[in-house]
């Protein structure tokens, strides 16, 4: 039996899988806490997606969700754009820690993103999601 609380990168449009950008930023996962902000791509959909995604087993139940999903809307436009100004050599590798890493993060913090459903009919339904850009500002990346 897979674990609820498993993350799935797969695209909220189609439910196709997707390819993975840039890992901002991971923790995890241990027993307790996973949580990951990644640029996802659905090439069938021709569209990404600034996701975030997190589980705290430590929460009381009842007070608050354990798990919880975050994204935003990325043109295709804004991932390529990704692609070639993300000022890091090592994209994928969510552990680094330079200043394009760190101002990618900080700025998808304070990015608009919509709380996905965890649960019911509409469990992460794309409906109504807020849409991030991108821009390059000092020769770094940044969500806004
Ligand atoms: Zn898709
Ligand atoms: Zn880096």
């Amino acid at each position: 039996m897979s674990k609820w609380h498993e993350p799935s990168d797969d695209c909220l449009i189609c439910r196709g899988s997707q390819e993975i950008v840039i890992g901002v930023r991971e923790r995890g996962p241990y027993e307790q806490l996973h949580d990951y902000t990644r640029v996802l791509f659905c090439a069938a959909c021709d569209v990404g997606e600034l996701r975030t995604f997190s589980y705290d087993g430590f929460v009381v139940f009842g007070e608050e969700d354990d798990v919880m999903v975050w994204s935003s809307v990325l043109s295709a436009s804004d991932v390529s754009r990704l692609r070639s100004d993300f000022a890091c050599p090592s994209p994928l590798n969510h552990e680094c820690e330079c200043a394009q890493h760190i101002r990618a993060y900080d700025t998808s913090v304070k990015a608009n993103k919509t709380r996905l459903p965890e649960h019911g009919p509409g469990r992460h339904s794309p409906a109504g999601r807020t849409t991030v850009t991108v821009t390059v500002t000092d020769g770094l990346a940044e969500f806004c």
